[in-house]
Order: C-alpha cells, then structure tokens, then sequence
C-alpha cells in the first residue's frame, strides 16, 4: 500500500512536471494566441484594452481588413476606444464593434477582442479585421501620425493572418462593402492606395 502510495505520489509529480513544462505551449489560450500571432513582436504597439463584452463569437476566418473613420469629429466624443465602446453598447451590440481603433496621436487601442467576430460592416463581419481612424474624414484630414500607425497595424495584420494586400478586396473602406456609408471619409478612402503599397513593400 505504502508502495503504491509512493508510486502513485511520483507518478502524480512527474505528470504535474509535464504538465508545467507544457502549459506556455497548450494552457487555455497560449495556442490560439501563438497561432494568431499575438505574441508577435514584429507589430507595432497595441494599447491593450480589456473591454467587458456581453457576447464573445469567435471569427471563423480572416480574409479582409476593413478601415473606417469614427465620422465623429469631436475628440472629447469620440477620440478614445473607450468612448467608442460605450457608443455602440448604447446602440444594443456587443460592445465596440471595430478591433482596433487609432488615435488623433497615432497611439493604436485595441477594441474587440482580435479573434472574436466584430460589428462594424454589415454583412460583412465574419471573416474582417476592422480598423477604425479616430476622425471625420469627409471633413478634416487624418493626422501623419494616424497613417503611420493604420498602415504599421495593417501591414502587421497582413503577416499575422497571412494576407496578400496587392490582392482585390483584401485592404478595403468601409463603403466597398456598404453602399449606405461615406466610411472611411472622402480625405482617408483615397489613401488606401498608398495604404496597400505601403502593405505590399513591408509584408
Ligand atoms: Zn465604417
């Protein structure tokens, strides 16, 4: 009995040992932060957010990334992720609705959850990144500091999800996929050209 007993102990401790050893690798999340590459190092710097969501729907594919404009020109409204998240939950979503959100200083939020499905293009949302430029660009122009960080962030989100940005339809505006919207602004929209070959020489 005490025998077993013993064996038992280490059979127990050299499985808790494999078990340490292999928890960075298969723990709850660690593989699907690896495989979604958000341990890269090579992105820019995300501001963390940690946002309460009442729903979390994972994405089933990545195939586009979508830019928008907030179309709030009133940083006091509108400027933060923070305030963008408690927006849409008044709208009856889940919580912000784009992935990530820049800053008039360039600094990038991160808003949904990167895996999880967003609510920022109708019809359009199981299978796009969004990203969202914190400005009314039908009025003002976004500040150097926004393109610097929007084309860094979707050069990275090209690498990490393996996406062809020279591709038709991969780095698209909001008003590609939804006719009703001037989304990501008349002064933002014909950047995305220089956005896409931006993408293409850093992927
Ligand atoms: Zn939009």
């Amino acid at each position: 009995m005490q025998e077993f007993s013993r064996r038992e102990f280490l059979r127990r401790a050299f499985f808790a040992a494999c078990g340490a050893a292999f928890l960075p690798l298969f723990g709850p999340g660690a593989a699907e932060a690896a495989r979604l590459g958000e341990e890269d190092t090579g992105g820019p710097y995300v501001y963390k957010r940690f946002f309460g969501f009442s729903e979390y729907v994972k994405r089933p594919a990545t195939e586009r990334i979508v830019i928008h404009h907030t179309e709030i020109a009133d940083m006091e409204l509108g400027g933060t992720a923070a305030l963008i998240h408690e927006m849409h939950k008044q709208n009856g979503w889940a919580g912000i609705g784009y992935h990530y959100f820049i800053r008039p200083d360039g600094m990038i939020e991160q808003g949904r959850q990167p895996p999880m499905v967003g609510a920022h293009a109708w019809q359009n949302n199981q299978d796009t990144v969004g990203v969202c430029v914190a400005g009314n660009f039908d009025r003002d122009r976004p500040t150097r500091e926004q393109m610097d960080a929007v084309k860094e962030l979707t050069a990275w989100l090209c690498r990490r999800y393996g996406l062809d940005p020279g591709k038709r339809g991969v780095i698209v505006g909001h008003r590609d996929l939804n006719e009703d919207t001037t989304c990501p602004g008349k002064y933002l929209y014909p950047k995305l050209p220089e956005l896409r070959a931006y993408c293409e020489e850093h992927i």
